[in-house]
């Protein structure tokens, strides 16, 4: 059997110390458990970063912790300190990531950042065409290693190679003020299969290809002399089950045996019963517009004075790329407004905004998603947007409402929520108004629909489907040949 490799930025474990001794933490993140599945029943290897720079440990250091790697089927690729300020911090996070995200306005153009991301993205096809044999399949993931395909595809063209962007790809308008555009899309060429989560994103992508390249174009076929490479929309979904069942437990759990956070909302709740929780999780990050809807929250209650006293806000800004300064300005920004709502609006028994910036344990997580009647999901842009799937997921009893920025992928799959545009404050506050005044039969029936169509296509079939097309692509072209 033909084996299947996946190569992304990070392997799917963190290392811990103690004592000196390294240990592996799984991940638990999306991409983790879909891919767990994949490479395991493929019999393949997962490569990646380990996620310490090399040149802060000994060689026997890092070999110690290649061992515990290597026994879990993963490869490590070393990135040195300035390699991953150079390639991670400033190529990937401060060049490609507005840029994709349409921060034109942020983007970093600086030729030493893309000259590490050539270098790194060479150390990571370096590691795939050790590993890997003829004939296998390849599975890249993600902006931090567009130029890998290419550049496997360059030296084995035997070697069938799969890959995934998990954010947006903008509009050429946008991609095109990328001095090394060309660079960028030549690496993705060198993929047999080039996934994207929604269809506006591969068109995009096609587009670019067609302006930059002028190569032939039949449907989502691009035609390179003798080759045909696919692009096709492949929505990543979420572990619906894992979601559901810890819901389903939580609700199970006697009240004393409850978590902290748990037990602070019921209290919430017990002060009077017809109050409400409107949830907003995200990164700290300027994409997931978390201001606009800070403003919004503070004209729903200006305009609304029955409210106050009636309705929260849970902000959880989980603390993300802190030594970046649009990410501290943020932080300053969401700060200031969540001070001036709560000052304006709060009182000694009511706390408009519950601030909390830090990340959550998953039991939490859906502690929050099950008792909160409203989640608020406003991103200026967004690839997907996990949280909102995972929300629904939550909802075992079917109530809840979903307030969705039309800017997320994720609204493509999500046609039952309350769709706005994050840009529009007024809207956003009739939203707020409209989720908050719902009845329990409309919250139902939107809310199964979402149900249904989400435990379909969950992460497994997603992974599955896009394995699956991979394989596919080698019948396509061979009888083009
Ligand atoms: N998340 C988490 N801990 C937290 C808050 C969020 O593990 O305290 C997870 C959340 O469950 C989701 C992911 O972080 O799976 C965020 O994914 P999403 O696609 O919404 O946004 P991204 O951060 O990838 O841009």
């Amino acid at each position: 059997m033909k084996k299947l490799h996946i190569v992304s930025n990070r392997l799917p474990f963190s290392i811990s110390y103690q004592n000196d001794e390294p240990s592996l933490e799984p991940s638990v993140g999306g991409l983790a458990t879909g891919m767990n599945s994949v490479y395991k029943d493929f019999n393949g290897k997962w490569i990646g970063w380990p996620g310490i720079a090399s040149d802060t440990k000994t060689k026997q250091e890092l070999q110690s912790v290649e061992t515990l790697l290597a026994k879990e089927g993963c490869e490590s690729v070393h990135l040195t300190e300035c390699e991953v300020e150079e390639f991670y911090e400033g190529f990937c996070n401060n060049t490609i990531w507005p840029l994709f995200h349409y921060f034109a306005q942020y983007v970093d153009f600086h030729s030493e950042f893309w000259e590490a991301y050539v270098a790194v993205n060479q150390k990571f096809a370096d590691k795939v065409l050790e590993v890997v044999e003829d004939d296998d399949y390849v599975w890249v993931h993600d902006y931090q290693l567009m130029l890998v395909p290419e550049m496997i595809k360059s030296q084995r063209p035997n070697i069938t190679i799969g890959y995934f962007l998990h954010i947006p790809f903008p509009s050429y308008e946008v991609f095109r003020i990328l001095p090394w555009r060309k660079e960028l899309l030549k690496g993705l060429l060198g993929a047999d299969l080039i996934g994207f989560h929604t269809y506006d994103y591969e068109r995009h992508f096609l587009s670019s290809v067609r302006r930059l390249f002028g190569y032939e174009i039949t449907f989502n076929e691009i035609h390179i002399d003798d080759r045909i490479i696919l692009a096709d929309a492949f929505p990543m979904g979420i572990d619906f089950d894992k979601f559901a069942d810890a819901a389903r437990q939580i609700h199970q759990t006697p009240l004393k045996e409850r978590s902290e956070v748990h037990k602070e909302l019921e209290k919430y709740f017990l002060m009077d019963p017809d109050r409400k929780l409107v949830l907003s999780i995200d990164r700290l990050d300027y994409s997931k517009g978390i201001p606009n809807r800070l403003r919004a929250f503070g004209k729903f209650l200006e305009n609304h004075p029955e409210y106050h006293g009636k309705v929260t806000l849970i902000l959880l800004s989980v603390p993300s790329r802190n030594n970046v300064i649009h990410y501290q300005r943020l932080k300053s920004e969401v700060e200031e407004l969540v001070g001036s709502i709560n000052g304006l609006y709060g009182n000694i028994n009511y706390t408009p905004v519950w601030y909390f910036y830090r990340s959550m344990p998953f039991n939490n997580l859906v502690e929050l998603y099950s008792m909160s009647d409203v989640a608020l999901i406003t991103p200026v842009r967004d690839g997907m947007n996990l949280v909102a799937k995972e929300y629904v997921a939550s909802r075992i009893n079917q109530t809840g409402v979903m307030v969705l920025s039309e800017m997320a992928g994720v609204v493509k799959e999500m046609g039952e929520a309350i769709v706005i545009n994050p840009n529009d404050e007024d809207e956003t506050e009739r939203a707020i108004l409209q989720a908050l005044e719902m009845t329990p039969e409309e919250q139902a029936s939107r809310m199964l629909t979402m149900q249904k169509r989400l435990k379909r296509y969950d992460v497994f079939k997603w992974a599955k489907d896009f394995v699956g097309a991979l394989q596919r692509v080698n019948r396509i072209q061979k009888d083009f040949l």
